[in-house]
C-alpha cells in the first residue's frame, strides 16, 4: 500500500499544487487532497485556530482537520520566500507551527523551508529535503523534482493562455458571455479569488451577468513587476507586489470598466495594499473601484447585494453619461 500524503486544499495550494502533487505522486506516493472548502470545514477551522489570523489561515487548519485521519503524512511547508529579495506574509513562515500548536495528534507534518530571498538559494534543495522523508535515492528525487517544474511551468503557462486556476485545478466551469458589456478586474489573493466557497463564487456570478473577469494571474509578470517597482520604496511582500503591480497596470487601460479588490479581514498586508491602491485608481484615473472585505462571518445575500450596486452604479453612469455617480463602492 503507498504512503499517503495530504494538502490542504487552502493558501497556495491555487500556486503550486501542479508542482507538489507531481513530485509527491513521481515519488511513488499517493496524494489525498482535502475536500472542497464547506460551512463544516471552515467552522472547523475557526474553531482551531487563534482568533487573530486572518480567513485564510483559519480556514488552512479546517482543511487539515479535514484531512487529519485520511493520511499518512501532512504537507505543510514552511514558506519563507518565493522570489530573489523578498519575503512572503510571515503567516507563512509561522504556519507548520501554528498548525501544529492548534491541532492535536496529527500524522508527522512535513515542514521543510522554503526561502529563495538569498540569491544562492536553490529550490531543489528543499525538494531534496522533503524527498529524503521518502526515499534516500537522489536521482530519483531530482527526476521527480524535475517533472514538477514541468507540471508548474504547464500550469503558469495555461494561466496565462487564459484559464483560471480554478478552471484547471477544480474543473469548475464558467459560462463566458458571448459578448461581454462590461470588463471588470478582479484583484485579490488566489485563495481569496479561486475558492468557490470563500469568494461566494464571484466569479461565476459575475460571468454568468455577461461580464468578462480579469485578475491578477492573468497578467504578464513584467509588466506587474515594473509597476510594482515604479513605488518610491521596494515592495518587498511578493503577494502585496502582485497585486498592488497588478491594479497599477489598470490604470492606463481603457477598457476597464471597474475593479473589485477582495481582502480578508485582519490581513496586514490587504490593510495597507488596498489602500495604496484606491488611492492610486481614484486619483489618478476614473475606474470606479470597490473594496470587498470578508471573514468567516460575510453572508452571501449582502455581498451579492453590493456587488449588484457596484454593477448598476457602472452601468448607469455609462448610459447617461453621468461622471457625477459616485465611483466608488
Ligand atoms: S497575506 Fe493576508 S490573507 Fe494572506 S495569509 Fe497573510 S495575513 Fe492572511
Amino acid at each position: 500500500m503507498s504512503v499517503k500524503i495530504g494538502i490542504p486544499r487552502a493558501l497556495l495550494y491555487y500556486e503550486y499544487y501542479p508542482m507538489w502533487k507531481t513530485f509527491f505522486q513521481e515519488l511513488g506516493l499517493e496524494v489525498v487532497l482535502s475536500d472542497p472548502t464547506t460551512k463544516t470545514i471552515l467552522n472547523d477551522g475557526v474553531k482551531h485556530c487563534v482568533d487573530e489570523a486572518c480567513l485564510p489561515v483559519k480556514l488552512f487548519h479546517g482543511h487539515v482537520i479535514n484531512l487529519k485521519n485520511r493520511a499518512d503524512y501532512i504537507f505543510i511547508p514552511k514558506l519563507t520566500s518565493i522570489a530573489r529579495g523578498e519575503y512572503i506574509c510571515p503567516k507563512f513562515c509561522g504556519l507548520p507551527e501554528m498548525v501544529g500548536f492548534s491541532i492535536k495528534d496529527l500524522p508527522p507534518v512535513i515542514d521543510v523551508e522554503i526561502n529563495l530571498r538569498n540569491p544562492k538559494s536553490v529550490l531543489y534543495k528543499s525538494f531534496e529535503q522533503i524527498g529524503r522523508y521518502f526515499t534516500q535515492d537522489t536521482r530519483l528525487i531530482k527526476a521527480a523534482f524535475n517533472k514538477a517544474m514541468e507540471a508548474q511551468k504547464y500550469y503558469l503557462k495555461s494561466i496565462k493562455q487564459g484559464k483560471l486556476p480554478s478552471e484547471l485545478l477544480e474543473n469548475q466551469k464558467f459560462v463566458s458571455p458571448v459578448k461581454a458589456d462590461l470588463r471588470i478586474a478582479l484583484i485579490g489573493h488566489v485563495y481569496n479569488l479561486y475558492d468557490k466557497y470563500i469568494s461566494m463564487d464571484i466569479l461565476s456570478k459575475l460571468k454568468k451577468q455577461g461580464i468578462e473577469v480579469i485578475t491578477p494571474e492573468q497578467l504578464e509578470d513584467a509588466k506587474i513587476e515594473e509597476q510594482a517597482n515604479r513605488m518610491n520604496k521596494k515592495m518587498f511582500w511578493s503577494f502585496g507586489k502582485r497585486l498592488l503591480g497588478a491594479t497599477l497596470c489598470l490604470k492606463d487601460r481603457k477598457d476597464i470598466d471597474g475593479i473589485i479588490f477582495i481582502m480578508s479581514f485582519g490581513c496586514g498586508v490587504d490593510a495597507f495594499i488596498s489602500d495604496l491602491c484606491e488611492r492610486r485608481i481614484r486619483r489618478e484615473t476614473g475606474i470606479p473601484f470597490f473594496l470587498l472585505t470578508i471573514d468567516e462571518h460575510s453572508g452571501e445575500a449582502g455581498v451579492n447585494t453590493r456587488i449588484e450596486a457596484f454593477l448598476d452604479m457602472i452601468r448607469w453612469r455609462r448610459k447617461n453619461e453621468e461622471s457625477n455617480i459616485s465611483a466608488y463602492g
